[in-house]
């Protein structure tokens, strides 16, 4: 059981441009901020319950453009509250996961992938790694997955290709270099994601690819939804568009960047209930919809970008 005195709050600069937070303005502002002297509160609105808005507020960086917490957990702290807390916001059906992952292998492919060692950093189950290897010249997997029960279903993606799995970056091989590189839903989770794209590029030979897909802030739905937006939450300490992500690979490394808006396939049934639980609306008119997939812009952005030779 987390107790109080485990975790800690701490002051941040802007994590892209390492602008004072002085620069940076008051953007989004939550129903209520998380305070210590409140942990249940802490532990639902981590796990994604939606009744109340609670997250740190967000500001805009006036330098880099960035959306970030000036305020958030330490490392510590973040790795206990992953370990102790399930997390119920995804869930949608593994076939449709599966069409999406699918989407982004090609896009990788599209980008130019090489023959190579492919590293992943939170690949969950590892769906789009499977889907990569399905669709090219994989020579070596190396995974860096936090969650040590995903780790079985990672070593089995492959009865050929040689698996390697961390459970931090940092514990990677000093002599493993990649040709590829991807990251779905990662940096907008990490407490510092220039340093964690720096430290991957120092695993990536010249001219390698590597694909990102973050939540996008400057999309539609996040303006049509504003603080009730799903990614305003407590796992996100900051949040990217196709903006100030570009900012960040182009000061981490990374050249040739191409950021687009990303499709993902999802149950209209899953869609309807996402949006019931953000918007309060009934959920039983859910069981009235067709059973179809659709390919919807849910406000995710997906780069591609090249290490610079
Ligand atoms: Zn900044």
């Amino acid at each position: 059981m987390i107790e109080k005195s485990d975790l800690k709050i701490i002051d941040r600069v802007c994590p892209v441009c390492g602008s004072s937070s002085d620069k940076a303005q008051t953007a989004v502002t939550a129903h209520a901020e998380p305070t210590l002297d409140n942990l249940q509160n802490i532990f639902d609105k981590w796990e994604g319950f939606h009744s109340k808005t609670c997250y740190f507020t967000y500001f805009r960086c006036t330098n880099c453009g960035v959306l970030y917490n000036n305020k958030y957990f330490d490392d510590d702290s973040i790795n206990l509250l992953y370990s102790a807390i399930a997390d119920n916001t995804s869930g949608a059906p593994l076939e449709t996961h599966d069409q999406t992952q699918k989407e982004y292998a090609r896009i990788l492919v599209k980008a130019g992938l090489q023959e190579g060692a492919l590293i992943e950093i939170g690949p969950d189950l590892g769906l789009v790694a499977k889907a990569i290897t399905d669709s090219s010249k994989v020579t070596e997997l190396f995974f860096v997955e936090k969650n040590i029960l995903s780790h079985t279903s990672l070593q089995n993606i492959s009865k050929v290709i040689p698996t390697e799995i961390v459970t931090d970056l940092e514990l990677l091989e000093q002599d493993v270099m990649g040709t590829a590189a991807v990251l779905v839903h990662v940096l907008d989770h990490v407490l510092l994601p220039k340093a964690t794209l720096e430290l991957l590029h120092s695993h990536l030979k010249s001219d390698a690819k590597i694909l990102i897909v973050v939540h996008n802030e400057g999309s539609f739905l996040r303006k049509f939804m504003r603080g009730l937006w799903p990614p305003f939450r407590l796992q996100h300490p900051h949040l990217f568009s196709p903006k100030s992500l570009k900012f960040l690979l182009e000061n981490s490394g990374y050249t040739n960047i191409s950021v687009k808006k990303s499709v993902n396939y999802m149950p209209l049934r899953h869609a309807y209930l996402l949006a019931a639980q953000s918007l309060g609306l009934p959920k039983n008119l859910a069981k009235l919809l067709p059973k179809v997939n659709l390919p919807l812009k849910l406000g995710n952005i997906v780069a591609t970008a090249q290490v610079v030779g």
